[in-house]
């Protein structure tokens, strides 16, 4: 059994007034200070003995004291704004050198690096014991979520060791959309993308008043862990696309978003061609997709890709941009603007 507890520290509180660790707002920073609070999120991880774990942004280290004191083998935490270092380094000191600290960008840092290779299991075994856990801002989590699911589909980066787990924290609004059920209001492109490559479970949700300073929504922690064999067997860009078009009028029937995905010319008819080879039925909104649905979709989009190899480059976001700019070409000066090429 595995005693090992951090020794009597200073508490978060302290800890922030002593390096003055005010939140930045322009960094989303929102801490959490109620220990049993960070401790019941550390215990949705699973048993976490002798684990390895990577923390992302552990900011002035409540949830950070809550892994230490779960018996893991090496904490890895990634944080971006250098202020926390020095409360870091009191914890590396007090963890007798468990706790190990990357100041980085976790949206660009290659986790496949991070821990010993032994751990590495095959993708069909149990999960590895390599864990992530975090507790990130709202703009930052839902992109690096998606990410993640590329890595997933890829098996590479966090996935590199296997089907490693993961812990976060979401906007409440957004983890329900992640495990959202076939036609219930919250689902949406991320259900799909979440649920066809996890095992995703909403543990539970956290008021906005227990973080300092308090977000506007309240907050969510939601578990993943990856899927022996993903529910849709076709490329990540590809199934992202698909999903994507559908969604774009979520409101109407699902013919109107997947005929986005050709051109204009042959709209009509590859649109038929794709719900006939698919089996499924023009008048479905997207929300009463299955994600079988989405997963006959994408192998009917598939074959007709296949046999027009130029079809997939096809975007109609961009023919949409060049028509304006043709009705309108003071658009061209202005877009040259924003993107900085004048
Ligand atoms: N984990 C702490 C807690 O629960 O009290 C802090 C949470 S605060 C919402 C988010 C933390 O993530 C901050 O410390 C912030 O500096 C850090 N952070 C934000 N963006 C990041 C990024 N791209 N990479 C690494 N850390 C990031």
């Amino acid at each position: 059994m595995n005693l090992y507890r951090l020794p009597p520290l200073p508490t978060i509180k302290e800890i922030i007034k002593l390096y003055n660790l005010r939140a930045q707002k322009q960094l989303s920073q929102n801490f959490l200070l109620d220990s049993r609070l960070t401790d019941k999120i550390v215990r949705k991880a699973g048993n976490l003995k002798g684990a390895y774990v990577c923390e992302v942004g552990p900011g002035p280290g409540g949830i950070t004291r809550a892994i230490l004191n779960s018996g893991v083998e090496e904490l890895l935490v990634v944080e971006k704004d250098t202020r926390f270092i020095p409360g870091l380094k009191m914890l590396n000191e007090a963890s007798f050198g468990k706790l190990k600290f990357v100041h980085g960008d976790i949206l660009t840092y290659r986790m496949d690096r991070s821990f010993p290779k032994h751990l590495r299991k095959e993708w069909e075994d149990d999960p590895p014991n390599v864990h992530i856990i975090g507790n990130l801002p709202f703009n930052v989590s839902t992109p690096l979520i998606i990410k993640w699911f590329e890595s997933i589909s890829e098996r590479t980066g966090p996935f590199y060791y296997g089907r490693t787990q993961m812990t976060l924290t979401f906007q409440q609004e957004v983890a329900e959309r992640m495990t959202a059920s076939v036609s219930s209001k919250q689902r949406s492109r991320l259900s799909i993308m979440s649920q066809y490559l996890c095992d995703v479970k909403h543990c539970f949700s956290i008021s906005g008043r227990a973080f300092l300073p308090k977000p506007k929504v309240d907050v969510a922690v939601v578990h993943f862990t990856p899927l022996i064999q993903p529910k849709i067997e076709q490329p990540f860009k590809l199934v992202e696309k698909v999903v994507q078009s559908v969604f774009q009028y979520r409101r109407k029937h699902c013919h109107h978003g997947l005929s986005l995905l050709f051109p204009e010319d042959q709209r009509k008819e590859l649109t038929r061609t794709t719900l006939m080879l698919a089996n499924v039925e023009q008048t479905l909104r997207p929300t009463e997709l299955t994600i079988k649905h989405f997963r006959d979709l994408c192998c009917a989009y598939r074959e007709l890709c296949d046999k027009d190899p130029e079809l997939f480059s096809y975007n109609f976001r961009e023919e949409l941009r060049q028509k304006k700019l043709k009705m309108n070409p003071e658009l061209i000066k202005e877009e040259e603007i924003i993107t900085g090429t004048v």
